[in-house]
């Protein structure tokens, strides 16, 4: 991973808001093909994002957004990055999600794997979410819910199913990762 972009987003993103209770930045990963780009694309429509109006296209791999959730604004910066799984804990965030895509078992036991590293190397003070993309593909599903719930279980992470070409729990998954990020900062929200 490089660190020259993160220098950029930080000074780009930076006053987009001035009534904003937040800036997290969110770090997603998986195989490739898996639909990152795509939920992320998702994500910036949804009916939470706008507020303050700030969509930012960074990069290619980074957008920022400003969402309303609760009566609050927060501003997100999603990051989708190709990474070793390894060093992912390494890469800064308030919160991982980690996508894999119902139709690939390998891009399931990679998820696995990288939820793995992640917890173990951050202890629990660290909000990751698992997401099954594509389950619009329903015939050619190789990865069960309840094996992926195990997992998700097991690392402590929430877990959600989504379409992202359907547009199926995107909104879901946007406050999942918003809701999770606030509660690990201040318990005594629920
Ligand atoms: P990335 O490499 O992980 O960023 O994956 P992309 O977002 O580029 O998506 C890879 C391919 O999967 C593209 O052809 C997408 O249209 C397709 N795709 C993404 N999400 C879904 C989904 O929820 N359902 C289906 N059927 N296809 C999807």
């Amino acid at each position: 991973p490089s660190d020259n972009s993160e220098t950029s987003v930080t000074t780009t993103c930076s006053g987009t808001s001035s009534q904003n209770t937040g800036y997290y930045r969110i770090a997603v990963f998986g195989r490739s093909g898996v639909g990152k780009q795509s939920l992320v694309n998702q994500l910036m429509t949804s009916d939470y994002v706008g507020g303050l109006g700030s969509l930012q296209d960074l990069s290619n791999n980074e957008k920022c957004v400003s969402v309303l959730l609760d009566g609050e604004e927060s501003t997100l910066e999603f990051r989708d990055l190709l990474h070793e799984k390894e060093s992912i804990s390494q890469i800064p965030a308030d919160a991982y999600v980690i996508v894999f895509s119902v139709d690939d078992k390998r891009s399931f036991c990679d998820a696995r794997d990288t939820v793995t590293y992640l917890r173990n190397d951050l202890g629990s003070d660290r909000a990751i979410v698992l997401v099954a993309n594509k389950i619009d593909l329903v015939r050619k599903r190789q990865v069960t819910a309840a094996d992926a719930k195990t997992v998700a279980v097991a690392y402590n992470c929430k877990y959600i199913e989504t379409s992202a070409t359907l547009n199926h729990q995107v909104d879901e998954l946007l406050v999942c990762v918003l809701r999770q990020i606030r509660l690990l900062l201040d318990p005594s929200i629920c």
